[in-house]
Protein backbone atom coordinates (compact mmCIF):
# COMPACT_ATOMS: atom_id res chain seq x y z
CA UNK A 1 0.00 0.00 0.00
CA UNK A 2 1.06 3.86 -0.88
CA UNK A 3 2.72 5.35 2.67
CA UNK A 4 1.35 9.14 3.68
CA UNK A 5 3.63 10.52 5.94
CA UNK A 6 2.60 13.32 8.50
CA UNK A 7 5.37 15.86 9.77
CA UNK A 8 5.64 18.84 11.99
CA UNK A 9 6.76 20.10 14.99
CA UNK A 10 5.02 19.18 18.25
CA UNK A 11 1.63 20.86 18.96
CA UNK A 12 0.52 21.61 16.00
CA UNK A 13 -1.88 18.61 15.76
CA UNK A 14 -0.67 16.08 14.12
CA UNK A 15 -1.83 13.40 16.70
CA UNK A 16 -5.22 15.15 16.34
CA UNK A 17 -4.97 14.86 12.68
CA UNK A 18 -3.76 11.68 12.28
CA UNK A 19 -6.25 10.00 14.58
CA UNK A 20 -9.30 11.53 12.85
CA UNK A 21 -7.62 10.38 9.23
CA UNK A 22 -7.08 6.66 10.98
CA UNK A 23 -10.06 6.37 13.37
CA UNK A 24 -9.62 3.15 15.46
CA UNK A 25 -7.11 1.63 12.82
CA UNK A 26 -4.00 2.44 14.48
CA UNK A 27 -1.38 1.03 15.55
CA UNK A 28 1.91 1.53 17.74
CA UNK A 29 4.75 0.05 16.21
CA UNK A 30 6.22 -2.34 19.34
CA UNK A 31 9.76 -2.38 20.15
CA UNK A 32 11.26 -4.91 17.62
CA UNK A 33 14.33 -4.77 16.13
CA UNK A 34 15.04 -2.16 13.64
CA UNK A 35 11.96 -0.45 14.31
CA UNK A 36 11.86 2.97 15.79
CA UNK A 37 9.11 2.98 18.64
CA UNK A 38 8.21 6.68 18.02
CA UNK A 39 6.32 5.90 14.54
CA UNK A 40 3.01 5.12 14.60
CA UNK A 41 1.23 3.78 11.54
CA UNK A 42 -2.33 3.47 10.39
CA UNK A 43 -4.68 2.92 7.61
CA UNK A 44 -7.00 4.58 5.78
CA UNK A 45 -9.24 4.19 3.31
CA UNK A 46 -10.84 7.23 1.11
CA UNK A 47 -13.22 6.72 -2.17
CA UNK A 48 -12.66 2.85 -2.13
CA UNK A 49 -8.52 3.15 -1.81
CA UNK A 50 -6.48 2.19 0.80
CA UNK A 51 -3.30 3.84 1.95
CA UNK A 52 -0.92 3.23 5.10
CA UNK A 53 -0.13 6.88 7.20
CA UNK A 54 2.24 7.13 9.38
CA UNK A 55 2.86 9.61 12.11
CA UNK A 56 6.76 10.63 11.98
CA UNK A 57 6.45 12.66 15.34
CA UNK A 58 4.75 10.32 18.03
CA UNK A 59 7.43 10.72 20.43
CA UNK A 60 9.69 14.46 21.10
CA UNK A 61 11.84 14.98 23.33
CA UNK A 62 10.55 18.02 26.18
CA UNK A 63 14.14 18.82 25.62
CA UNK A 64 14.09 22.11 23.40
CA UNK A 65 17.55 21.57 22.41
CA UNK A 66 16.76 18.08 20.75
CA UNK A 67 13.95 19.45 18.76
CA UNK A 68 15.59 20.54 15.77
CA UNK A 69 17.45 16.90 15.23
CA UNK A 70 14.11 15.39 16.16
CA UNK A 71 12.60 17.50 13.38
CA UNK A 72 15.64 16.65 10.89
CA UNK A 73 15.27 12.30 11.60
CA UNK A 74 11.27 12.79 10.81
CA UNK A 75 11.83 14.71 7.51
CA UNK A 76 14.67 11.74 6.96
CA UNK A 77 12.16 9.32 7.50
CA UNK A 78 9.73 10.67 5.63
CA UNK A 79 11.31 11.49 2.58
CA UNK A 80 12.62 8.17 2.25
CA UNK A 81 9.41 6.26 2.81
CA UNK A 82 6.67 7.60 1.90
CA UNK A 83 4.97 8.52 -1.13
CA UNK A 84 2.89 11.64 -0.03
CA UNK A 85 3.95 14.27 2.62
CA UNK A 86 1.88 16.24 4.78
CA UNK A 87 3.36 18.85 6.66
CA UNK A 88 1.36 20.36 9.64
CA UNK A 89 1.36 24.16 11.17
CA UNK A 90 -0.45 25.79 13.23
CA UNK A 91 -2.62 28.67 11.54
CA UNK A 92 -3.45 30.36 14.76
CA UNK A 93 0.07 31.25 15.79
CA UNK A 94 3.39 32.58 14.12
CA UNK A 95 5.53 30.27 11.93
CA UNK A 96 8.58 28.51 14.38
CA UNK A 97 11.92 28.38 13.49
CA UNK A 98 11.14 23.97 13.26
CA UNK A 99 8.66 25.01 10.94
CA UNK A 100 10.91 26.67 8.74
CA UNK A 101 13.78 24.41 8.43
CA UNK A 102 11.22 21.36 8.20
CA UNK A 103 9.79 23.05 5.37
CA UNK A 104 13.05 23.51 4.03
CA UNK A 105 13.99 19.98 4.22
CA UNK A 106 10.83 18.68 2.74
CA UNK A 107 11.17 20.83 -0.09
CA UNK A 108 14.37 19.58 -0.93
CA UNK A 109 13.31 16.31 -0.76
CA UNK A 110 11.76 16.03 -3.86
CA UNK A 111 8.62 14.29 -2.66
CA UNK A 112 4.95 15.10 -3.46
CA UNK A 113 4.30 17.95 -0.50
CA UNK A 114 0.96 19.24 0.70
CA UNK A 115 1.18 21.91 3.73
CA UNK A 116 -2.02 21.26 5.87
CA UNK A 117 -3.00 24.69 7.90
CA UNK A 118 -4.22 23.09 10.95
CA UNK A 119 -6.96 24.96 13.51
CA UNK A 120 -8.71 27.05 11.05
CA UNK A 121 -11.76 25.98 12.46
CA UNK A 122 -14.15 28.67 10.55
CA UNK A 123 -13.86 30.30 6.96
CA UNK A 124 -13.31 33.08 8.08
CA UNK A 125 -9.66 32.20 9.30
CA UNK A 126 -9.82 29.65 6.63
CA UNK A 127 -8.49 32.71 4.20
CA UNK A 128 -5.39 32.89 6.66
CA UNK A 129 -4.04 30.14 5.54
CA UNK A 130 -2.55 31.73 2.53
CA UNK A 131 -0.12 33.44 4.31
CA UNK A 132 1.75 30.08 4.80
CA UNK A 133 2.11 29.94 1.36
CA UNK A 134 5.23 31.59 1.94
CA UNK A 135 6.92 28.31 2.86
CA UNK A 136 7.25 27.56 -0.72
CA UNK A 137 4.26 25.07 -0.78
CA UNK A 138 2.47 24.76 -3.85
CA UNK A 139 -0.62 22.52 -2.04
CA UNK A 140 -1.91 24.70 1.04
CA UNK A 141 -4.72 23.59 2.35
CA UNK A 142 -6.93 24.50 5.84
CA UNK A 143 -7.72 22.29 7.56
CA UNK A 144 -9.64 21.84 11.43
CA UNK A 145 -8.34 18.45 12.77
CA UNK A 146 -10.85 18.84 16.04
CA UNK A 147 -13.86 19.54 13.66
CA UNK A 148 -13.34 17.62 10.62
CA UNK A 149 -13.29 20.84 8.06
CA UNK A 150 -10.71 21.00 5.06
CA UNK A 151 -9.75 16.71 5.59
CA UNK A 152 -12.00 15.84 2.58
CA UNK A 153 -10.29 17.98 0.76
CA UNK A 154 -7.21 16.81 1.31
CA UNK A 155 -7.21 13.52 1.26
CA UNK A 156 -9.14 14.25 -2.44
CA UNK A 157 -5.88 16.28 -3.04
CA UNK A 158 -3.06 13.50 -1.54
CA UNK A 159 -4.77 10.17 -3.06
CA UNK A 160 -4.95 12.34 -6.22
CA UNK A 161 -0.81 11.94 -6.74
CA UNK A 162 -0.36 8.47 -4.40
CA UNK A 163 0.33 5.57 -7.10
CA UNK A 164 -2.44 3.01 -7.71
CA UNK A 165 -1.74 -0.13 -5.99
CA UNK A 166 -3.61 -3.95 -6.05
CA UNK A 167 -5.47 -3.89 -2.80
CA UNK A 168 -3.95 -6.90 -1.24
CA UNK A 169 -6.01 -10.26 -1.03
CA UNK A 170 -9.08 -9.76 2.10
CA UNK A 171 -7.60 -10.50 5.59
CA UNK A 172 -7.57 -14.11 6.60
CA UNK A 173 -8.99 -13.45 10.32
CA UNK A 174 -12.51 -12.85 9.44
CA UNK A 175 -15.39 -14.66 11.71
CA UNK A 176 -17.36 -17.82 10.22
CA UNK A 177 -20.83 -17.21 10.17
CA UNK A 178 -21.04 -19.33 13.40
CA UNK A 179 -18.60 -17.37 15.05
CA UNK A 180 -20.61 -14.26 13.97
CA UNK A 181 -23.44 -15.30 15.63
CA UNK A 182 -22.26 -16.24 18.85
CA UNK A 183 -21.30 -12.88 18.87
CA UNK A 184 -24.29 -11.43 18.16
CA UNK A 185 -27.15 -12.96 19.77
CA UNK A 186 -29.56 -9.98 20.18
CA UNK A 187 -31.45 -10.70 16.47
CA UNK A 188 -30.37 -9.63 13.12
CA UNK A 189 -27.83 -6.46 12.95
CA UNK A 190 -29.04 -4.42 10.10
CA UNK A 191 -26.41 -1.80 10.10
CA UNK A 192 -25.24 -0.78 6.84
CA UNK A 193 -21.94 -2.75 5.92
CA UNK A 194 -18.76 -0.84 6.81
CA UNK A 195 -15.69 -2.52 5.47
CA UNK A 196 -16.49 -1.29 2.17
CA UNK A 197 -13.30 -2.31 -0.04
CA UNK A 198 -12.54 -2.06 -3.43
CA UNK A 199 -11.21 -4.71 -5.17
CA UNK A 200 -7.75 -3.19 -6.57
CA UNK A 201 -7.15 -3.48 -10.46
CA UNK A 202 -10.47 -4.58 -11.97
CA UNK A 203 -9.80 -7.93 -14.22
CA UNK A 204 -12.29 -6.98 -17.32
CA UNK A 205 -12.77 -11.17 -17.93
CA UNK A 206 -13.99 -11.78 -14.56
CA UNK A 207 -16.89 -10.88 -12.52
CA UNK A 208 -17.43 -11.73 -8.37
CA UNK A 209 -20.84 -12.87 -8.11
CA UNK A 210 -23.00 -13.01 -4.85
CA UNK A 211 -26.37 -15.12 -4.68
CA UNK A 212 -28.02 -13.19 -1.36
CA UNK A 213 -31.60 -13.85 -0.61
CA UNK A 214 -33.43 -15.21 2.64
CA UNK A 215 -33.87 -18.73 3.26
CA UNK A 216 -35.53 -20.88 1.32
CA UNK A 217 -35.97 -18.35 -2.38
CA UNK A 218 -34.08 -20.56 -4.34
CA UNK A 219 -30.30 -19.48 -4.08
CA UNK A 220 -28.58 -23.24 -3.85
CA UNK A 221 -30.76 -24.05 -6.52
CA UNK A 222 -29.76 -20.95 -8.74
CA UNK A 223 -26.24 -21.68 -8.12
CA UNK A 224 -26.47 -25.61 -9.14
CA UNK A 225 -28.45 -24.16 -12.47
CA UNK A 226 -25.62 -21.36 -12.92
CA UNK A 227 -22.76 -23.86 -12.24
CA UNK A 228 -24.69 -26.93 -13.41
CA UNK A 229 -24.32 -26.70 -17.68
CA UNK A 230 -20.73 -26.58 -17.53
CA UNK A 231 -18.24 -28.04 -14.95
CA UNK A 232 -17.42 -25.76 -12.46
CA UNK A 233 -14.27 -24.81 -11.97
CA UNK A 234 -14.06 -25.09 -8.11
CA UNK A 235 -11.10 -23.11 -6.30
CA UNK A 236 -10.46 -21.90 -3.16
CA UNK A 237 -9.15 -18.49 -2.56
CA UNK A 238 -5.72 -17.66 -0.67
CA UNK A 239 -6.51 -15.72 2.76
CA UNK A 240 -9.87 -16.03 2.63
CA UNK A 241 -11.88 -18.23 5.45
CA UNK A 242 -11.31 -21.71 5.94
CA UNK A 243 -14.99 -22.87 4.53
CA UNK A 244 -15.07 -20.37 1.45
CA UNK A 245 -14.95 -22.06 -2.08
CA UNK A 246 -15.58 -19.92 -4.91
CA UNK A 247 -16.94 -21.52 -7.92
CA UNK A 248 -15.61 -20.47 -11.42
CA UNK A 249 -17.53 -21.03 -14.76
CA UNK A 250 -16.20 -19.70 -18.11
CA UNK A 251 -18.31 -18.85 -21.03
CA UNK A 252 -17.15 -16.56 -24.09
CA UNK A 253 -13.66 -15.83 -22.37
CA UNK A 254 -15.25 -14.13 -19.36
CA UNK A 255 -15.26 -16.00 -16.29
CA UNK A 256 -18.04 -15.64 -13.57
CA UNK A 257 -17.11 -16.32 -10.11
CA UNK A 258 -19.53 -17.40 -7.45
CA UNK A 259 -18.34 -16.56 -4.32
CA UNK A 260 -18.17 -18.37 -1.17
CA UNK A 261 -20.52 -20.63 -2.50
CA UNK A 262 -20.00 -23.26 0.77
CA UNK A 263 -21.85 -20.15 2.43
CA UNK A 264 -24.70 -20.07 -0.28
CA UNK A 265 -25.65 -23.65 0.32
CA UNK A 266 -25.60 -23.56 4.53
CA UNK A 267 -29.36 -24.02 5.87
CA UNK A 268 -29.80 -22.74 9.55
CA UNK A 269 -31.00 -24.94 11.43
CA UNK A 270 -34.34 -23.14 12.52
CA UNK A 271 -35.82 -20.89 10.85
CA UNK A 272 -34.71 -17.81 12.84
CA UNK A 273 -31.03 -19.33 12.61
CA UNK A 274 -31.41 -19.75 8.99
CA UNK A 275 -32.59 -15.88 8.50
CA UNK A 276 -30.08 -14.43 10.64
CA UNK A 277 -27.70 -16.77 8.62
CA UNK A 278 -28.79 -15.29 5.17
CA UNK A 279 -28.15 -11.68 6.27
CA UNK A 280 -24.71 -12.74 7.78
CA UNK A 281 -23.90 -14.36 4.54
CA UNK A 282 -25.64 -11.86 2.25
CA UNK A 283 -23.15 -9.16 4.26
CA UNK A 284 -20.21 -11.40 3.81
CA UNK A 285 -20.76 -12.45 -0.18
CA UNK A 286 -21.56 -8.62 -1.04
CA UNK A 287 -17.95 -7.89 0.23
CA UNK A 288 -15.95 -10.14 -1.80
CA UNK A 289 -18.60 -9.20 -4.74
CA UNK A 290 -19.17 -6.82 -7.61
CA UNK A 291 -22.54 -8.01 -9.08
CA UNK A 292 -24.98 -9.55 -6.71
CA UNK A 293 -27.79 -11.41 -7.39
CA UNK A 294 -30.91 -10.80 -4.98
CA UNK A 295 -33.00 -13.40 -5.30
CA UNK A 296 -36.63 -13.32 -4.72
CA UNK A 297 -39.32 -15.91 -4.41
CA UNK A 298 -41.93 -15.01 -6.72
CA UNK A 299 -45.28 -16.89 -4.80
CA UNK A 300 -44.32 -14.94 -1.83
CA UNK A 301 -43.18 -12.01 -3.15
CA UNK A 302 -41.15 -9.26 -1.51
CA UNK A 303 -40.87 -9.81 2.45
CA UNK A 304 -39.49 -7.55 4.99
CA UNK A 305 -36.34 -9.92 4.87
CA UNK A 306 -35.99 -9.32 1.37
CA UNK A 307 -36.14 -5.87 1.68
CA UNK A 308 -33.27 -5.54 4.63
CA UNK A 309 -31.00 -7.70 2.52
CA UNK A 310 -31.61 -5.56 -0.53
CA UNK A 311 -30.71 -2.74 1.43
CA UNK A 312 -27.24 -3.95 2.49
CA UNK A 313 -26.89 -4.54 -1.54
CA UNK A 314 -27.66 -0.94 -1.96
CA UNK A 315 -25.54 0.23 0.25
CA UNK A 316 -22.48 -1.80 -0.42
CA UNK A 317 -22.08 -0.39 -3.52
CA UNK A 318 -22.39 -3.57 -5.78
CA UNK A 319 -24.06 -3.92 -8.97
CA UNK A 320 -27.44 -5.56 -7.92
CA UNK A 321 -29.97 -7.82 -10.29
CA UNK A 322 -33.01 -8.69 -8.96
CA UNK A 323 -33.71 -12.31 -10.14
CA UNK A 324 -37.26 -13.36 -9.22
CA UNK A 325 -37.07 -16.87 -8.89
CA UNK A 326 -40.20 -20.06 -8.87
CA UNK A 327 -41.79 -18.25 -11.79
CA UNK A 328 -42.88 -21.69 -12.89
CA UNK A 329 -45.40 -21.74 -9.91
CA UNK A 330 -46.74 -18.50 -10.48
CA UNK A 331 -48.53 -19.93 -14.17
CA UNK A 332 -49.22 -23.49 -13.17
CA UNK A 333 -52.43 -24.55 -12.75
CA UNK A 334 -54.32 -26.93 -10.73
CA UNK A 335 -56.22 -30.37 -12.11
CA UNK A 336 -59.41 -28.04 -12.05
CA UNK A 337 -57.68 -25.19 -14.55
CA UNK A 338 -57.83 -22.71 -11.78
CA UNK A 339 -53.96 -21.05 -10.63
CA UNK A 340 -52.22 -23.02 -8.01
CA UNK A 341 -51.19 -18.79 -6.82
CA UNK A 342 -54.35 -17.66 -7.44
CA UNK A 343 -54.96 -15.12 -4.45
CA UNK A 344 -51.40 -14.61 -4.44
CA UNK A 345 -49.39 -11.27 -6.59
CA UNK A 346 -50.98 -11.58 -10.41
CA UNK A 347 -48.53 -13.59 -12.43
CA UNK A 348 -48.36 -11.27 -15.19
CA UNK A 349 -44.71 -9.96 -15.29
CA UNK A 350 -45.65 -6.21 -15.94
CA UNK A 351 -47.75 -6.21 -12.72
CA UNK A 352 -45.69 -8.27 -10.64
CA UNK A 353 -42.52 -6.19 -11.89
CA UNK A 354 -44.23 -3.06 -10.22
CA UNK A 355 -45.04 -4.83 -7.03
CA UNK A 356 -41.33 -5.75 -6.77
CA UNK A 357 -40.22 -2.55 -7.30
CA UNK A 358 -42.33 -0.67 -5.24
CA UNK A 359 -41.52 -2.92 -2.52
CA UNK A 360 -37.82 -1.95 -3.10
CA UNK A 361 -37.90 1.63 -4.05
CA UNK A 362 -33.76 1.94 -3.65
CA UNK A 363 -33.11 -0.43 -5.93
CA UNK A 364 -34.64 1.10 -9.01
CA UNK A 365 -31.79 0.98 -10.94
CA UNK A 366 -31.55 -2.76 -10.62
CA UNK A 367 -32.70 -4.86 -13.80
CA UNK A 368 -35.47 -7.12 -12.60
CA UNK A 369 -35.28 -10.85 -13.98
CA UNK A 370 -38.51 -13.69 -14.14
CA UNK A 371 -36.64 -17.02 -13.83
CA UNK A 372 -37.18 -20.71 -12.93
CA UNK A 373 -34.22 -21.65 -11.05
CA UNK A 374 -35.63 -25.34 -10.72
CA UNK A 375 -36.40 -25.93 -14.60
CA UNK A 376 -33.43 -23.93 -15.73
CA UNK A 377 -35.59 -21.51 -17.35
CA UNK A 378 -34.11 -18.04 -18.63
CA UNK A 379 -30.25 -18.86 -16.98
CA UNK A 380 -28.81 -17.65 -20.34
CA UNK A 381 -30.09 -14.41 -18.81
CA UNK A 382 -28.67 -14.22 -15.79
CA UNK A 383 -25.38 -14.68 -17.51
CA UNK A 384 -26.15 -11.84 -20.02
CA UNK A 385 -27.09 -9.43 -17.16
CA UNK A 386 -24.20 -9.67 -15.10
CA UNK A 387 -21.77 -9.43 -18.11
CA UNK A 388 -24.27 -6.44 -18.74
CA UNK A 389 -23.78 -4.56 -15.35
CA UNK A 390 -20.34 -5.53 -14.76
CA UNK A 391 -19.16 -3.33 -17.51
CA UNK A 392 -22.05 -0.74 -16.72
CA UNK A 393 -20.52 -0.08 -13.11
CA UNK A 394 -17.03 0.04 -14.71
CA UNK A 395 -17.76 3.55 -17.11
CA UNK A 396 -16.12 6.57 -17.07
CA UNK A 397 -18.06 10.16 -18.09
CA UNK A 398 -15.35 12.68 -19.05
CA UNK A 399 -15.68 16.28 -17.62
CA UNK A 400 -16.48 17.06 -20.85
CA UNK A 401 -19.12 15.24 -21.39
CA UNK A 402 -19.98 15.90 -17.71
CA UNK A 403 -20.39 19.58 -17.86
CA UNK A 404 -22.13 19.22 -20.95
CA UNK A 405 -24.52 17.24 -19.41
CA UNK A 406 -24.97 19.38 -16.41
CA UNK A 407 -25.93 22.33 -18.82
CA UNK A 408 -29.09 20.04 -20.12
CA UNK A 409 -30.36 19.25 -16.90
CA UNK A 410 -33.42 21.17 -15.86
CA UNK A 411 -32.82 21.87 -11.73
CA UNK A 412 -36.12 23.24 -11.46
CA UNK A 413 -37.21 20.04 -11.75
CA UNK A 414 -35.91 18.51 -8.38
CA UNK A 415 -38.14 18.50 -5.82
CA UNK A 416 -36.19 19.75 -3.19
CA UNK A 417 -36.93 22.67 -0.47
CA UNK A 418 -35.43 26.47 -1.23
CA UNK A 419 -32.94 25.53 1.97
CA UNK A 420 -31.13 22.55 1.17
CA UNK A 421 -30.45 23.38 -2.66
CA UNK A 422 -27.27 23.69 -3.58
CA UNK A 423 -25.59 25.42 -6.69
CA UNK A 424 -23.41 22.88 -8.82
CA UNK A 425 -20.71 24.58 -10.70
CA UNK A 426 -19.12 21.85 -12.12
CA UNK A 427 -19.11 18.07 -11.63
CA UNK A 428 -16.43 15.40 -12.71
CA UNK A 429 -16.43 11.14 -11.91
CA UNK A 430 -13.88 10.45 -9.87
CA UNK A 431 -14.52 6.91 -9.64
CA UNK A 432 -15.58 3.71 -10.96
CA UNK A 433 -17.11 0.39 -9.58
CA UNK A 434 -19.55 2.06 -8.38
CA UNK A 435 -20.02 5.07 -10.00
CA UNK A 436 -18.93 7.80 -8.27
CA UNK A 437 -19.21 11.56 -9.07
CA UNK A 438 -17.79 14.77 -7.27
CA UNK A 439 -19.92 18.10 -7.23
CA UNK A 440 -18.33 21.40 -6.68
CA UNK A 441 -21.24 23.61 -5.11
CA UNK A 442 -21.30 26.75 -3.31
CA UNK A 443 -21.96 25.04 -0.05
CA UNK A 444 -20.38 22.35 1.98
CA UNK A 445 -24.01 20.45 2.70
CA UNK A 446 -25.15 16.81 2.69
CA UNK A 447 -27.24 15.99 -0.40
CA UNK A 448 -30.81 15.90 0.09
CA UNK A 449 -32.04 12.46 -0.66
CA UNK A 450 -34.50 13.36 -3.03
CA UNK A 451 -31.86 15.17 -4.98
CA UNK A 452 -29.53 12.79 -4.98
CA UNK A 453 -32.07 10.48 -6.24
CA UNK A 454 -33.11 13.35 -8.92
CA UNK A 455 -29.49 13.96 -10.21
CA UNK A 456 -28.66 10.34 -10.50
CA UNK A 457 -31.77 9.66 -12.71
CA UNK A 458 -30.54 12.59 -15.13
CA UNK A 459 -27.61 11.09 -14.78
CA UNK A 460 -28.95 7.40 -15.95
CA UNK A 461 -31.16 9.06 -18.79
CA UNK A 462 -27.36 10.61 -20.45
CA UNK A 463 -25.21 7.35 -19.53
CA UNK A 464 -26.81 4.63 -18.37
CA UNK A 465 -24.78 2.77 -15.73
CA UNK A 466 -27.69 0.26 -15.93
CA UNK A 467 -27.56 -1.77 -12.41
CA UNK A 468 -25.04 0.01 -10.52
CA UNK A 469 -25.88 2.69 -7.30
CA UNK A 470 -24.44 6.09 -7.93
CA UNK A 471 -22.48 7.92 -5.58
CA UNK A 472 -21.96 11.33 -5.11
CA UNK A 473 -19.27 13.23 -2.98
CA UNK A 474 -20.11 17.31 -2.43
CA UNK A 475 -16.83 19.91 -2.42
CA UNK A 476 -17.76 23.07 -1.52
CA UNK A 477 -16.00 25.78 -3.06
CA UNK A 478 -15.66 28.86 -0.89
P1 LIG B 1 -32.02 -21.38 -0.58
O1 LIG B 1 -32.27 -21.56 0.85
O2 LIG B 1 -32.29 -19.97 -0.98
O3 LIG B 1 -30.68 -21.83 -1.04
O4 LIG B 1 -33.14 -22.23 -1.37
P2 LIG B 1 -33.03 -23.65 -2.08
O5 LIG B 1 -32.24 -23.53 -3.33
O6 LIG B 1 -32.62 -24.67 -1.10
O7 LIG B 1 -34.54 -23.85 -2.53
C1 LIG B 1 -35.60 -23.95 -1.59
C2 LIG B 1 -36.69 -24.79 -2.17
O8 LIG B 1 -37.28 -24.18 -3.32
C3 LIG B 1 -36.21 -26.16 -2.64
O9 LIG B 1 -37.18 -27.12 -2.30
C4 LIG B 1 -36.10 -26.00 -4.16
O10 LIG B 1 -36.29 -27.22 -4.83
C5 LIG B 1 -37.24 -25.04 -4.45
N1 LIG B 1 -36.99 -24.25 -5.65
C6 LIG B 1 -35.90 -23.50 -5.92
N2 LIG B 1 -36.03 -22.89 -7.10
C7 LIG B 1 -37.23 -23.26 -7.62
C8 LIG B 1 -37.93 -22.95 -8.85
O11 LIG B 1 -37.48 -22.22 -9.71
N3 LIG B 1 -39.16 -23.52 -9.01
C9 LIG B 1 -39.69 -24.35 -8.08
N4 LIG B 1 -40.88 -24.84 -8.33
N5 LIG B 1 -39.06 -24.65 -6.93
C10 LIG B 1 -37.85 -24.13 -6.70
Amino acid sequence: LPLIAICGRPNVGKSTLFNRLTGSRRSIVGDEPGITRDRIYGEIEWMGRDARIVDTGGVIPDDEALIPSEIFRQAQVALDEADAIVMVVDGRTELASPDMELSRLLLRGGKPLFLAVNKMDTESMQVQAENFRRLGFRNVLPISAEHGSGIGDLLDEVFDILPEMETEEPEATMLTAEEEMAEDEDGPDFAPVRRLRSHGEYDSKETKIAIIGRPNVGKSTLLNALTGTQRAIVSPIAGTTRDAVDEVVERGGHSFRFVDTAGIRRKGKTKLMAEKLSVIMARKHLEAADVSLLVIDATEGVAALDANIGGYAHESGRSVIIVVNKWDLMTKTGPDGMRLFDGKPPSDQKVYEQQVRDALKYLDYAPLLFISAADGKNIESVFKKVELVARERRKRVTTGQMNRFLERVDFQKASVPMNKRVRIYYMTQAAVAPPTFVLFTDKDVKLHFSFERFLGNQIRDSFGFIGSPIWFKIKARN
